[in-house]
């Protein structure tokens, strides 16, 4: 077995796990980066954010290529060549990766390839290709991220039962799937399958999609894709049956259909679980849940002085951006910074068609926690950018806190709507109030119009929509 000793163990190379390390390395500090997979990234650039993003690039292409018929464009039929998507998919994280790698390597951050599992509360083992490797550590975060939740009642060794991993592998394009849960991963899954050919139905137990997100803005998002996806909410999935022609799934609830429906593939997105309980974290004596989760304090730190964790597994939203700033934070407090984590908001995005995304306060919590609020909403039929580019189904929603006008959230669904959300978040952030964000000149004509435009709403500049 080979030794290292070093001044910092990261364990987990996710978008958590590799900003800690860079940013430790940054400052000086010794580090060594353990992942199983071989390459650097994680989930996200591996097997979530980034190669989803590449599917729904191609999506895009080809629904936009589709709407221009309305507007006196016809293409012919989309040649859809899988081995090219997957070929293009897969150049997409290897630039990524071949770049962290680099960057890796220009810090002198050690890469350690292998399953790690804490031996002490300063010892981490791990097994990899190469064989064993003992870890001596001063420190350690832990940035082992999660993975996607199985169902028992599903057939678990079936190949035309996929999770979100197994459906950006695009082995093929099915006749007719079933989308299992929909929040963001199942529906931007659906996203790419239903513009590849395949049709979708997508099932979600709660009364609405995303349920993260307020209901105002889901019902815009339900209505423009209510001839793309056939949706059944409140419904659940009680069995699924594998025969020879395909997955017979039963359903029960508000839409459920009555006989089986046959499905050519099931793509279970139901959420995902942290991978805590995995590490033999308890060897160190840091504390796990029973779900998986880490407790840590606002400086990211277990109940171990010395041990760090950020990321999926230490809690909601499991997004990769908090995950990036956990470890910015984790390492500059590790290099003695005075830093912690408390963000006044995190953004949410899904980048389906059209786009979801809020952030700060939505209303359903502003409700829930007492809060006074009032909110100003700029439907895209008003917006000529929007009518310009034939998509004024979007709407921007600002929340405000009823005392002193301050943006305290905002959502909005349409088209690029995570990217401009953003400005909100900057809004939130930096206690910004109707006036400011009304008096700030957006460029015309721009969708983010409608963001200057709710807070001259909400201002009461504006009384009329144009
Ligand atoms: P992860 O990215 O989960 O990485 C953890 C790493 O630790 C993995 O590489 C794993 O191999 C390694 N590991 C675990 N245990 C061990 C061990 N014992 N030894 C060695 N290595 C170990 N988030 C967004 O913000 N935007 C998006 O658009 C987005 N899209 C997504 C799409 C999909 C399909 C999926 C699945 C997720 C998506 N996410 C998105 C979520 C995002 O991927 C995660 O929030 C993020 O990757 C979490 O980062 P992390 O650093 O906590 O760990």
């Amino acid at each position: 077995m080979s030794e290292i000793k070093t001044q910092l163990v990261v364990l987990g190379a996710g978008p958590g796990g590799y900003s800690a390390a860079f940013r430790a390395a940054d400052l000086g500090i010794d580090t060594v980066l353990v992942d199983a997979r071989d390459t650097l990234g994680g989930v996200c650039l591996n097997v979530g954010c980034i190669p989803s993003k590449a599917l729904l690039h191609v999506a895009k292409v080809i629904d936009d290529a589709k709407e221009m018929a309305h507007h006196g464009v016809v293409f012919g039929e989309p040649q859809i060549d899988l081995d090219k998507i997957r070929g293009w998919k897969d150049s997409v994280i290897g630039q990524l990766t071949k770049g962290l790698a680099g960057m890796s390597k220009m810090r002198k951050v050690q890469h350690v390839q292998g399953y790690g599992k804490f031996t002490g509360s300063n010892t981490l083992e791990v097994d990899g290709k190469d064989g064993k490797t003992k870890i001596t550590f001063d420190n350690a975060i832990i940035a082992a991220g999660s993975e996607p939740v199985s169902l028992p009642f599903i057939p678990q060794n079936d190949p035309r039962v996929i999770d979100s991993t197994g459906a950006l592998e695009l082995k093929d394009v099915p006749a007719k799937m079933l989308v299992l849960g929909g929040g963001i991963i199942g529906l931007e899954m659906g996203t790419v399958y239903k513009a590849l050919g395949s049709e979708i139905d997508v099932v979600e137990f709660l009364d609405q999609l995303v349920p993260a997100a307020d209901k105002d803005i889901i019902k815009v998002y339900q209505k423009y894709v209510k001839d793309k996806f056939n949706v059944m909410l409140e419904t659940k999935v009680t069995a699924v049956e594998a025969k020879d022609d395909g997955l017979y799934v039963s359903f029960e609830g508000k839409q459920a259909p009555a006989e089986p429906v046959r499905y050519d593939k099931v793509l279970v997105a139901v959420g995902r679980k942290p991978n805590g309980k995995l590490l033999d974290a308890d060897k160190a004596g840091v504390a796990v849940d029973d779900r998986g989760f880490i407790a840590v304090d606002k400086q990211m730190r277990t109940n171990v002085n010395h041990i760090f964790a950020i990321g999926d597994l230490v809690g909601q939203p499991m997004l990769a951006h908090k995950a990036v700033h956990e470890g910015h934070v984790a390492a500059e407090v590790i290099a003695g910074k005075k830093h912690y984590f408390d963000p006044k908001c995190i953004p949410s995005v899904a980048y389906t068609d059209p786009e979801i995304a809020w952030v700060g306060v939505t209303e359903k919590e502003a409700k829930d926690k007492g809060i006074a609020y009032e909110t100003a909403t700029f439907p895209w039929a008003a917006s000529g950018r929007a009518i310009a580019s034939g998509r004024t189904e979007g709407m921007t929603k600002l929340i405000f806190d009823k005392d002193n006008g301050r943006v305290i959230g905002g959502a909005m669904v349409g088209i690029n709507a995570g990217e401009m959300l953003g400005e909100i978040g900057l809004a939130v952030e930096m206690g910004a109030d109707a006036e400011d964000v009304a008096l700030t000149i957006h460029a015309h004509p721009t969708l983010n119009e409608s963001i200057g435009l709710a807070a001259e709403i909400f201002e009461g500049s504006i009384t009329d929509l144009p």
